[in-house]
């Protein structure tokens, strides 16, 4: 005879049977009341809809299941990705992998106390910037440097500090939005300062900005496209000319290079991603980039140049809310010493391992999964070439060649399987090409290509 609603037992019924016995000495009673309670109101409702539910009532049955949802519920929320997206700075997943020396700064940071605002020699209170401001002047040959949570802080406390309530000109070309929420009009307005828009989309020239200025303008700000570029006619100012009507005006120019890369990387085909170093050269009074993209360190903006503008930002009140935190100053404290040898930052950061692989060392790991992946019924493996991007706000026309396994299932859509790549642990993140789910090789790390491919093939199984 099947179940009727008179057949569901009470909760604490439930959990008096032996078959709770383990779980109620794995888990807080709480849980396991509110997971039993969910699972009886289904049990309820596929009655009520007439449902043969009798199977789901056996105690040893509901256990199993109590067990499975609660094993799901305490999973954690972030879990590593292998990134096969072939984006090697992806936003969306935690952009620059570290350097082994920053993880384990980081590490230590963690798991102690540490100097953050003590200078040791003295025994007095230091401030937390110090840590780095030293290396970056060193890097950089800057007057001075200071750090706070990411490029979008740093050109607000930049703006507020010094322009609020003053004018702020920007070439009409350079007000993007740079993902999600930050778009430079409405940081501008956050900030306090006025925007001057000079120019047009595509032309802006010096004489642009030499007419927008007033006895109110307080900074010429040139901001680095990032995302996006404008091709055919265009104009813009060298930095050089903007430094110069500075100059004669007496008006700082800020320069935010977006991705600041320390290291020159022409080589690599990024021919516009400006260096630090070079604006500050050019004689820009502030410069500032993120510590995720190029650089390779952990979430940061750092702001470097004039010793008088970095003072008055160190001041102004919004820096309490934008400190970076004991974790982070670490790792980009140990980011940065690696840039003393250029070299020695080149092999220690991910993504430059990752740019720097010969393609016929991407396309040999390719070919070795693919036929460790062979010969699986219903299952269609090739080796394809394809282009990698190094993302993180570089230029988007620069594509860096690869090698992808494109994967197909007889028996499985190429949505469902990126959805069970997705799901597994570790979890496989890819992108779906003409009806394939491509995995690109130069952003996954060489020592994941085994638990890629055991992934696969355990998620390719027509068993499975
Ligand atoms: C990425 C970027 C930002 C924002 O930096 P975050 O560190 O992500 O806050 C600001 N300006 C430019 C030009 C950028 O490329």
């Amino acid at each position: 005879m099947s179940a009727s609603l008179r057949d569901i037992p009470p909760v604490h019924e439930v959990l008096a049977s032996s078959s709770f016995v383990s779980l109620l000495e794995k888990h807080p009673r709480d849980m396991l009341v509110a997971v039993v309670r969910t699972h009886l109101q289904t049990i309820r409702t596929q009655l009520q809809q007439g449902v043969d539910a009798t199977d789901e009532l056996g105690m040893e049955r509901l256990a199993e299941r109590v067990g499975e949802t609660i094993q799901e519920q305490l999973q954690p929320r972030l879990r590593t990705v292998i990134n096969a997206t072939g984006i090697l700075l992806h936003t969306n997943l935690g952009r620059a992998p570290m350097a082994e020396e920053a993880v384990a700064a980081a590490s230590m940071a963690a798991q102690g106390y540490l100097n953050l605002e003590l200078d040791l020699k003295t025994g007095k209170r230091s401030h937390r910037p110090d840590a780095v401001r030293g290396w970056i002047r060193q890097l950089l040959g800057s007057e001075s440097a200071t750090v706070v949570n990411n490029n979008a802080a740093a050109t607000v406390i930049v703006l507020r500090a010094l322009a609020c309530g003053k004018e702020v000109i920007v070439s009409r070309g350079e007000l993007v939005e740079i993902g999600g929420s930050f778009r430079i009009p409405e940081i501008m307005a956050l900030s306090g300062a006025i925007l001057k828009e000079v120019g047009s989309t595509n032309i802006t020239r010096i004489s642009d900005y030499e007419r927008a200025i007033t006895s109110n303008t307080a900074l010429l700000l040139r901001v680095h496209a990032s995302n996006y570029r404008i091709e055919g006619h265009t104009e813009a100012p060298s930095l050089a000319e903007l430094v110069e009507l500075g100059k004669q005006t007496g008006i700082p120019v800020v320069d935010d290079i977006g991705s600041g890369s320390l290291i020159d990387m022409s080589a690599w085909g990024l021919k516009d991603e400006p260096l630090a170093s070079v604006s500050l050269k050019a004689g820009a009074d502030l410069v500032m980039f993120s510590g995720d993209k190029l650089l390779g360190g952990p979430q940061t903006g750092i702001i470097a140049g004039r010793a008088d503008l970095i003072s008055k930002i160190e001041h102004d009140p919004l820096m309490r809310a934008f400190r970076v935190d004991k974790m982070t100053l670490a790792a980009l404290e140990a980011t940065l010493r690696l840039y003393l040898d250029p070299e020695k930052a080149l092999q220690a950061i991910p993504h430059f391992r990752m740019l720097e692989m010969p393609l016929a060392v991407v396309q040999e790991r390719g070919y070795l999964l693919a036929r460790y992946l062979g010969n699986m019924p219903g299952v269609q493996v090739h080796v394809v070439n394809c282009e990698a991007y190094v993302g993180g706000g570089t230029l988007p026309a620069s594509a860096v060649p690869s090698v992808a396994i494109s994967v197909k299932c007889d028996h499985l859509s190429e949505e469902e399987l990126a959805r069970r790549l997705r799901l597994h642990t570790p979890a496989i993140m890819g992108r779906i090409e003409d009806g394939a789910v491509l995995l690109d090789l130069r952003s996954v790390l060489p020592e994941q290509d085994q638990i890629l491919a055991d992934a696969l093939r355990h998620i390719v199984e027509p068993s499975a």
